[in-house]
């Protein structure tokens, strides 16, 4: 299957609210543009230097979302363009990306990742570590970020049922952040999905799908 053939497979099957970030992460730049000519324009990367090389050399109507976990010193080599920063787990790195986004003259948007999976190597805040943030008053000095939702990664398991509770549960917590909403705080994305497990994530309240493999094929390295 063509990369033109499994993005319209995916996109023809996912609904309107949900949308698709092509995850390009190791990818080729021609790889990248043949998505780019089937109409795809989100495309994920989870390394800052790469993702802003790639920046420099494709048409510059394409959307950059950082998924990675995030290193506070690279933060200004995407400020400039980035759209959408999905992997933010400290208040240190919100304040940095503020500083960077005061820089550059623009607002940023990010998302929290939580952490939901079971297994010790994943990144992310638990949901009281999460409301701690959204409720303290250092975050009111933060106008040049703007907190648009969550992110979080199920387990990597073959057992459903684990990855549907996972997700269920990130879509619960979500919901009740309504009660945090300010000028900088706005909980509209939820963004949860990846190749294996997004149709499940869609089931249960997904906005926000991050999909690598099923469009450009399996990769060499992570
Ligand atoms: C690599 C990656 C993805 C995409 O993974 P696939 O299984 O290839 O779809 C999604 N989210 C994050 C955070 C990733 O690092």
């Amino acid at each position: 299957m063509s990369i033109k053939n499994n993005l319209n497979n995916i996109s023809n099957t996912i609904p309107e609210n949900v949308t698709l970030i092509a995850v390009s992460k190791t990818q080729p730049v021609a790889s990248i543009l043949e998505a780019y000519q089937a109409g795809q324009r989100a495309f994920g990367e989870n390394k800052i230097q790469e993702m802003a090389e790639k920046f420099d050399t494709l048409p510059k109507d394409i959307e950059w979302h950082m998924i990675g976990h995030l290193q506070s010193n690279k933060v200004k080599y995407m400020a400039h363009f980035v759209h959408l920063i999905h992997g933010v787990d400290s208040f240190k790195t919100l304040a940095e990306i503020n500083k960077q986004a005061i820089i550059n003259k623009r607002v940023i948007n990010c998302l929290l990742e939580v952490k939901i999976a079971s297994e010790e190597t994943k990144f992310g805040l638990s949901f009281a570590e999460v409301e701690q943030l959204l409720k303290s008053e250092e975050l009111k000095n933060l106008k040049n970020i703007n907190i648009k939702g969550l992110m979080g990664m199920a387990s990597f398991t073959e057992n459903n049922e684990i990855i549907c509770d996972e997700f269920k549960s990130l879509k619960n917590f979500f919901n009740s952040l309504v009660k945090f909403k300010s000028f900088n705080v706005n909980p509209i994305i939820l963004s949860m999905g990846m190749s294996g497990d997004y149709k499940i994530a869609i089931e249960e309240g997904s906005t926000m799908i991050r999909v690598g493999s099923a469009i450009f094929g399996s990769r060499n390295y992570n």
